[in-house]
């Protein structure tokens, strides 16, 4: 048994002894969670019960954004050693399926993932996981930016697809969590400049504040009147990553990019949404798409060590273990100044 957070079913949180899996096969490292962010999916099994076809059916242990210290090592993991301290992919692909042997393992369908029901997440002070997806942080990554990474690892996911050319012009629509990470990767891989647009002034202000990231307030301006007079109006954007799922924001994109840009998806509309087919054909756009991410860990934690990305001005707040429940209430009330909250384990010291 276990201390650890718990969704028990939708709207009813609590923190309690839990029955979870804990032991240590020869290729698992156990961990000492230090700290987990809280994310807009965990938000949402709290309020909805469900996303798409995952439904919370049975208890469940929330988070997924995790940072902590290795505290044991099985037999033949030779990567990582007591003390290390790391952050954990939450994904755990069947490394021999095609997809994992195609090095699409985000996308293999027998993917494990925490906090997706029924798989229990990572806010409980210790995890068993395997060593190859369990990643050493540098000394100068603290633990809380060990816990954006996976937040960070979609961002750098939508910037590989869009394979960013050096001064590329960007815009992201939408300035959520994963937006500002799109926005921040995109700047990082080459961009000459990212516009990101939204709705809530308190968002975009926090993103203006990062040099080569430019807010468009769509309340004030429409994206494709901004994207004109910095590129010219007969010409648009390299890369437009939507990051809102927001219905509206598909006919800017396709106003947006340029003729033979890209558009890379990135938000996840709820419902299906209209999409104009022959105007995107009419510039002949090319379109990928992200779901979570593979492979681009290191390269996440490689752009945060080198001091190119600072995630730690979007960690908003950091709450006790014992407050967590209040740090999931105050989540979803959604303050628009909230980028990112956290949670600290039990005896957790050092940031
Ligand atoms: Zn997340």
């Amino acid at each position: 048994m276990a201390e650890a957070l718990v969704l028990e079913r939708q709207g009813v949180l609590s923190i309690r002894d839990i029955d979870l899996p804990q032991e240590l096969g020869p290729d698992d490292v156990r961990i000492r969670i230090h700290t987990v962010g809280i994310c807009g999916s965990d938000v949402h099994y709290y309020t909805h019960g469900r996303i798409g076809p995952f439904v919370v059916n049975d208890p469940m242990v929330l988070g997924h954004e995790a940072a902590g210290t290795v505290i044991e090592t099985g037999s033949r993991v030779r990567n990582l050693k007591i003390g290390d301290r790391v952050c954990m992919e939450p994904g755990i692909p069947d490394p021999i399926s095609r997809a994992s042997r195609m090095g699409i393992y985000n996308v293999d369908p027998a993917v494990t993932f925490w906090a997706t029901p029924p798989v229990h997440g990572c806010l409980t002070p210790t995890v068993v996981h395997p060593a190859a997806f369990t990643y050493r942080l540098p000394d100068n990554v603290s633990f809380g930016e060990g816990a954006m990474v996976e937040p960070f690892a979609i961002g750098v996911q939508a910037a590989v697809k869009a394979a960013i050319k050096p001064g590329d012009t960007c815009l992201v629509t939408g300035c959520g969590p994963i937006g500002l990470m799109t926005a921040l990767a995109a700047l990082a891989s080459g961009a000459g400049v990212v516009f990101i647009s939204d709705l809530a002034a308190p968002k975009l202000e926090i993103a203006g504040r990062y040099d080569g990231i430019e807010p468009i307030n769509v309340h004030d301006e429409n994206p494709r009147d901004v994207i004109s007079r910095h590129v010219g109006a007969d010409w648009g954007a390299d890369v437009v990553f939507e990051a809102s799922g927001f219905a509206g924001a598909y006919d800017d994109v396709l106003s947006c990019v340029r003729p033979g840009g890209t558009v890379v998806f990135v938000g996840m509309p709820v419902e299906k949404v209209p999409f104009d087919i022959v105007a995107a054909q009419a510039k002949e756009i090319r379109m990928e798409t992200v779901f979570r991410y593979a492979n681009v860990y290191e390269r996440a934690i490689a752009l945060i060590a080198s001091g190119k990305v600072d995630l730690k001005p979007l960690i908003s707040e950091t709450f006790a273990f014992t407050q967590g429940v209040a740090a999931f209430e105050r989540a979803a009330s959604a303050r628009p100044t909230d980028v990112k909250l956290q949670v600290m384990m039990p005896g957790a010291t050092r940031t």
